[in-house]
């Protein structure tokens, strides 16, 4: 049955893919976005569907609109992003959080939350399994986003017990591909964007940190799956690619498959950096019937093809 969707953080990395998949759906899509780390041009080949709206809007202030359901995505993710303005960083998540739900209450829709691998910190618990509470540091300089995103699901489970309201909790880890700004700051656009350019590797610390990489479309199917499958199931649930690589294992890979001549060179560690993360993605493969299908190499080779070309047009 076609619905009207309203995807906050449309015109986003992850945002651009969603309205896509909607789309293909069949669905009406409403994208909503301030374009502060999203961009128009991600949306541009969706501009002249008529079943696409694009609206400019920041989610920290009220809107309603008649829909049938919401995703919830409009945050910056990258810290060097999320931390240059970190009260913005709150109020993005936090009143927007509340500004979602509210419309949701308004309007009867079902409502879904882009969360994070972070709301687990620097865990001390590996794999991370949902029931774990994690390890957050409340007054460092990730908190913004962190605390924040851990707030929005408190607000998201309130709004479920007192109002009764559809609501569902994705937590997403690691997340790269196409439509990623090349100026991004997260760790595989920089490395294919330094690669590409024959220009040093940044690493960060000894590069002994790992992180488990989800391709984008592994996450869109196990988002659109968690929005379809039953009201009793809310989540919260885990949706990542538990194959997990030390960040100079990724360098290293992604030197090979650009062919390039660029070195390492080794950066300080940004505060809190969690040492390790890795999802336990037995909740997701029981309730969900989902598992990411695409590994590393494979869509590493799609994100280089993709910027590469946008490179070579700039
Ligand atoms: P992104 O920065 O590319 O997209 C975020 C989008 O939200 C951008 O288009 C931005 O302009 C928009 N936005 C920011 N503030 C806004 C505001 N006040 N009002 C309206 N729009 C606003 O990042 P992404 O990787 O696509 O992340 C999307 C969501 O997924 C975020 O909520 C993020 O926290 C979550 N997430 C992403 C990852 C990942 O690895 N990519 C991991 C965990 C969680
Ligand atoms: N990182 C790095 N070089 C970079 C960018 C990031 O070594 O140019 C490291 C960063 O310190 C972290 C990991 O890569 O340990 C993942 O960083 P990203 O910002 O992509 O995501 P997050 O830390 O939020 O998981």
């Amino acid at each position: 049955m076609k619905k009207k969707i309203l995807v906050t953080g449309g015109a986003g990395f992850i945002g651009s893919h969603l309205c896509k998949k909607l789309l293909e759906q069949n669905n009406e899509v409403l994208c909503l976005d301030n374009y502060f780390t999203g961009s128009k041009m991600n949306v541009l080949s969706m501009l002249d569907n008529p079943m696409f709206e694009l609206i400019r809007h920041d989610i920290v202030y009220p809107y309603i609109a008649e829909v049938d359901e919401i995703y919830n995505l409009a945050c910056p993710a990258s810290p060097i992003h999320y931390q240059h303005n970190p009260i913005q960083t709150v109020k993005i998540s936090v009143m927007g959080a509340i500004n979602m739900l509210e419309t949701a209450k308004t309007t009867g829709a079902k409502i879904l939350q882009a969360s994070t691998s972070e709301v687990y910190g620097d865990p001390k618990i590996h794999p991370q399994v949902e029931s774990y509470w994690g390890n957050v540091n409340p007054i460092g300089e990730r908190s913004c986003y962190d605390e924040g995103k851990r707030c929005a699901e408190t607000l998201f489970m309130d709004y479920h017990r007192q109002c009764d309201l559809k609501i569902k909790i994705i937590r997403i880890f690691n997340t790269y591909g196409p439509n990623m700004h090349p100026n991004d700051g997260r760790v595989v656009s920089n490395f294919i964007v330094q690669c590409l350019r024959n220009e040093d590797i940044t690493i960060y610390g000894d590069g002994n940190q790992s992180r488990s990489f989800q391709y984008v479309d592994d996450l869109i199917e196990g988002m659109v799956k968690m929005m379809a499958t039953s009201d009793s199931f809310i989540g919260p649930v885990n949706i990542g690619n538990p194959n997990e690589f030390t960040i100079l294992e990724l360098a290293q890979t992604v030197i090979k498959l650009t062919n390039s001549k660029s070195k390492l060179i080794f950066k300080p560690l940004p505060k809190d950096d969690p040492q390790q993360r890795r999802p336990d993605i037995s909740l997701a493969k029981e309730k969900l019937d989902w598992s990411p299908k695409i590994e590393l190499e494979e869509g590493l080779k799609k994100t280089i093809h993709y910027f590469d070309k946008l490179l070579r047009n700039n």
